[in-house]
Parts: C-alpha cells; structure tokens; sequence
C-alpha cells in the first residue's frame, strides 16, 4: 500500500531520532534536573512531530487517530521518555486545546508549536490531592483582566519546560468554598503575569529528560485561554483522561515491540550451556508472553484509532479506557522485567535499555489513574450491572456484556464461577484484572477479522486463559488479612 506523506513523516522521524540518540547517549542516560537542555530538544523537536497533532486548518498534519499512535509507537520504540514527552504535549495539551479551545487562543498556541518547537503539559495533581483529584484546592477567581488562578500543583510532566500549561481548578465561592466542577486554563510561561514559579525539583527515579517538580501557582490569564466545556468541566476531564489513556497503546506498542525485539536478539546470540537461550523453556514462555503482550497492545491501538478522534466524545468511555489503560501498562513493566530477567547482569545498568525500561516504565502503573484503582472502578462497574440484572455467574454475565460477549466463550471453563456482590477491595483488584483483560482481548478479535496473523492472534488468546486462570484461581481463595501496624514488641526473633 502506498504510504502517506505523514506515514513518510513519521518514519523520516523514527531515523532521525535513532541517529539523534546514537550520538548523543547522554539524552537518556544522564539524568536531568531540570529537564532536557533546549538544544537536545531542539535536535529532536526540529522536524516538527508535534505537527502531528495540530489541525491541518492551523498548519499541522491533521491530528488523525491513526497517525498520533503512530508517531507515539515509532518515538517509544526508539525511546520511552521522549515518547512520553510527546504524548504529554500532543494527548495532555495540544487535543485538548483543539477541542475546547477558544479560536483565539487555539491560533496562537498551534502557531507556537509550529514555529518554536513549544511544549505543553497538564497539571492535575496536587501534594494532598492525587488519586481523589476532584477534591484539588487549586481555584480561579474573575478579575478585571480575566482570571486569578492560585495553589499549588506537582509532578506535571515537564515541569519548569514547558512553554504552555492546561492547569486545573476549581471556582472559588467566597470564604474558601470551590465548585465541585473542574475549569481549565491555558497558561502561557512567556507572559510575566502568567509564569509558575517552580518551588523546587524532583529528583526521579527514571525516565531522565523529563522534568518533575513542585509548582507555585499565582497567575492571571486572559478570559480568552479558558476551556470551553461542552456541558460539565467534570466531563470535559474525562473525555480528555480517557482519550490519553486510550492513546497510551501507541507509546506502549512502540515501547513491547522494543522489549520484544531485544529479547529476541539476546536469546538467539546468548549461549548457556552449549545451547543459546531460545532452547529453553521458561525463556520460551518469557517470549511467548512477550509475543502475545505485542498482539493485545495491537489490538488496543486498532481499537483506539477507530474510536480516538476528538469528534467523538469519550466521557463515556471509562471501562474501554480504564482497561487500556491499567492491562497495557501492567504489560509493559512485566515486559520491562521480563527483558532485564533475560539479559541478565548485562540488562542490570543505566547504559543498558532494560535497566533503564525497567525504572522508565514503572510510573505508567501510577499516573493517569493508579492501576489499583483503575481495578477496582472496572470491577464495581461490573458489579453494579450484575446486581442490576441479579447475575452472579460470572461466565454467564461476561456472555451477555457488550465489551465482552464475543471473548467470553473463548474461557467458559475458566470463567463459569458464582460472585458474592459484596467483595473485599483486594478482590474487586482481581475480577478487575479479569475483566480488563476480557475487554482488551475482545479487541483482539476485532483486531484478527481486520487480517492481523492469525497465529500471533491465537497465542495472545492462549497466553491470556493462563492469566486468567491464575486470577481466577485467587478469587475465591482470598480471606481478610490486615496489617499490625504496632508489630514491634514481641517480634524481634533475637529477644524472644
Ligand atoms: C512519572 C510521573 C509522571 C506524572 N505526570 C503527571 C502529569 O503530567 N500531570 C499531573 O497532574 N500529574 C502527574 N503525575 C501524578 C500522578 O498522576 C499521581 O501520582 C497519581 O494520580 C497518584 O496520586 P498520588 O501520587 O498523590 O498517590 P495517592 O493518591 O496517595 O495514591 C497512592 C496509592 O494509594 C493507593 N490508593 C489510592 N486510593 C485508593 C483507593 N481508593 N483504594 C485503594 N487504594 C488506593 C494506590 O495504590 C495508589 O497508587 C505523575 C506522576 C509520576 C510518578
């Protein structure tokens, strides 16, 4: 098939960077305090890929599904964190924008982007609010030139770099009282009057070029940089999470192809024992895993380029994006650990890709919704459906679910079992592991009518049985266990 001008694009892209990191290691491997320095980014930003994400009515390449996973899978293969980069400014920043955006404001960012090689990011999280986001303390007020927005926010990716911020609120209504609805702001760090001050920065674990850090935020912004909800500032958060969670397969599939090419290499040139590692089994069953990893990840990005554009609205979208979201980024940690396992004392160093996938990839568990909770959301929204329709077999419900009446038949033996309604937390983490993984794995099946192989498309529904066996065989096991949290006295082996 003839390829586009963006699928070009986005390849030309793919080898520049490769060249870019070849010669310059220390992008990844030094770890920056402050961020990549503007040169490197330059080298890497010069290309334009950003344009990506940008309507082609302001310039850029049109911003289709497609080919946003696409340059966020081709940048992950080469590198995590510049991958991530990019998803933050294009699915964080830029999609939101072009969605609820004021024209004004939506000219000049795009411009900004197209001309400046400007970043972008979101600011969610606040040091007594991560998880329960919706309680943040972060508020705007009207003023005469538009709005005062104050509080303070961390841990936004590419703190202290970014040219533009999305930053979120809530309507301050005198005596200290917020809104319950969320408003956000585009906040511009160029203009004096609207720059966050960084109180300090954060020394991470991994992911190196990526600044992270603790945000004072006193700032007015123009009336013209708020965001336009199309009814609640509730739902235009989650039609813009979802969204990003969907789009996180791109930079995962790029990120497994990665880990799954590595290994494979590894293994066919490692000989242990006379034999090289591929004549073994549990490093058969490490690849196949690997494998069938790269197979359901295919199948989120087919499933998310379908659904992704910023015409439709996602706000309903929680357990399609959820399940993405909390199963692709479990994969890629395990494939991350599986990868390093493999390479042995080799994988073990900053300068080696499986040290450095092991500790860049472990935050995706935690942010945009830790996978614990994301668990135990899919597992009550199933819940709640079963009480509705008094269903406690699992197997017969999962039959008659939408997102999962084609795979359900696929583990009948394994899922035929009787659920009490009222289910410990700990339990509600594996049926939502369950659950997530039916869902993604029905989109495997759609993935396989559109002509994926069918081989990689079996050993994916095969791998996934044997982990659901082993969560399924957990479930009704599972007795409350709490922990003593004054376990001292008595308990030092020596003094007893
Ligand atoms: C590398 C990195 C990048 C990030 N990027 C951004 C960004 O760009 N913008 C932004 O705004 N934020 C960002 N974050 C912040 C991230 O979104 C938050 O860390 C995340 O939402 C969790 O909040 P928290 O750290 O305050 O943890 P907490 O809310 O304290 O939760 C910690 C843990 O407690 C457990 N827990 C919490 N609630 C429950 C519950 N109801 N039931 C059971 N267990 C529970 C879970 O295990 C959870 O992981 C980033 C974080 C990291 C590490």
């Amino acid at each position: 098939m003839k390829q586009s001008e963006t699928e070009i694009f986005i390849r030309d892209f793919q080898q520049n960077l490769r060249k870019i990191l070849i010669e310059n290691p220390e992008i990844e491997t030094v770890n920056h305090l402050e961020g990549l320095p503007r040169q490197d980014l330059n080298k890497i930003l010069s290309p334009k890929p950003l344009s990506v994400f940008i309507p082609t009515k302001y310039g850029g390449r049109g911003g289709k599904p497609v080919h946003c996973l696409s340059i966020l899978e081709t940048t992950a293969y080469e590198s995590l964190p510049v991958a991530l980069m990019m998803g933050i400014c294009g699915s964080l920043f830029l999609d939101p924008v072009g969605k609820y955006g004021q024209e004004k404001a939506k000219a000049h960012v795009f411009s900004s982007f197209l001309n400046d090689n400007s970043l972008g990011g979101l600011m969610i999280t606040e040091p007594e609010f991560g998880t329960d986001a919706l309680s943040m303390r972060t508020s705007y007020s009207t003023s005469d030139k538009g709005y005062l927005l104050k509080g303070s926010k961390h841990w936004g990716g590419l703190t202290g770099l970014a040219d533009f911020w999305l930053v979120t609120t809530r309507k301050e209504k005198g005596n200290g009282r917020l809104a319950r609805d969320i408003n956000l702001f585009i906040v511009e760090q160029s203009q004096p009057e609207q720059k966050i001050e960084v109180e300090e920065y954060y020394h991470k674990l991994g992911l190196f070029l990526i600044p992270y850090g603790l945000n004072k935020i006193d700032v007015t912004v123009p009336s013209t940089s708020k965001l336009i909800p199309h009814s609640s500032g509730v739902k235009l958060m989650m039609d813009l999470l979802h969204r990003s969670r969907l789009r996180l397969s791109g930079i995962g599939l790029g990120f497994i192809k990665r880990m799954l090419d590595e290994s494979i290499v590894h293994c066919q040139q490692r000989y242990v024992g006379r034999k090289n590692l591929l004549n073994y089994d549990q490093v058969q069953h490490r690849l196949s895993q690997l494998q069938a990893w790269y197979t359901i990840n295919s199948a989120m990005c087919h499933y998310t380029g379908r659904v992704s554009g910023l015409e439709n609205n996602l706000t309903t979208f929680g357990l399609q994006a959820n399940s993405t979201k909390a199963v692709l980024t479990d994969m890629m940690q395990d494939a991350a650990q599986s990868l390093l396992q493999l390479t042995g004392a080799k994988g073990y160093r900053r300068d080696h890709i499986a040290g450095r996938a092991v500790a860049d990839s472990r935050p995706f568990q935690i942010f945009e919704g830790s996978n614990d909770v994301m668990y135990i959301q899919i597992a009550e929204a199933v819940l709640k459906e079963m009480k509705k329709t008094k269903e406690t077999d699992l197997y017969i419900f999962m039959s008659e679910f939408e997102l999962t009446e084609r795979i359900a038949g696929y583990y009948k033996h394994i899922l035929t079992l009787k659920l009490d309604f009222e289910l410990l937390q700990r339990t509600k983490v594996i049926l939502g592991k369950i659950v997530a993984r039916l869902i993604t794995t029905e989109f495997v099946l759609d993935l396989s009518a559109a002509g994926f192989r069918a081989d990689l498309a079996e050993n994916a529904i095969q791998v996934v049985g044997n982990t659901l066996a082993e969560l399924v065989s957990s479930v009704s096991d599972l007795q409350p266990v709490y922990v003593i949290e004054e376990y001292r006295d008595s308990s030092d082996w020596k003094l007893i």
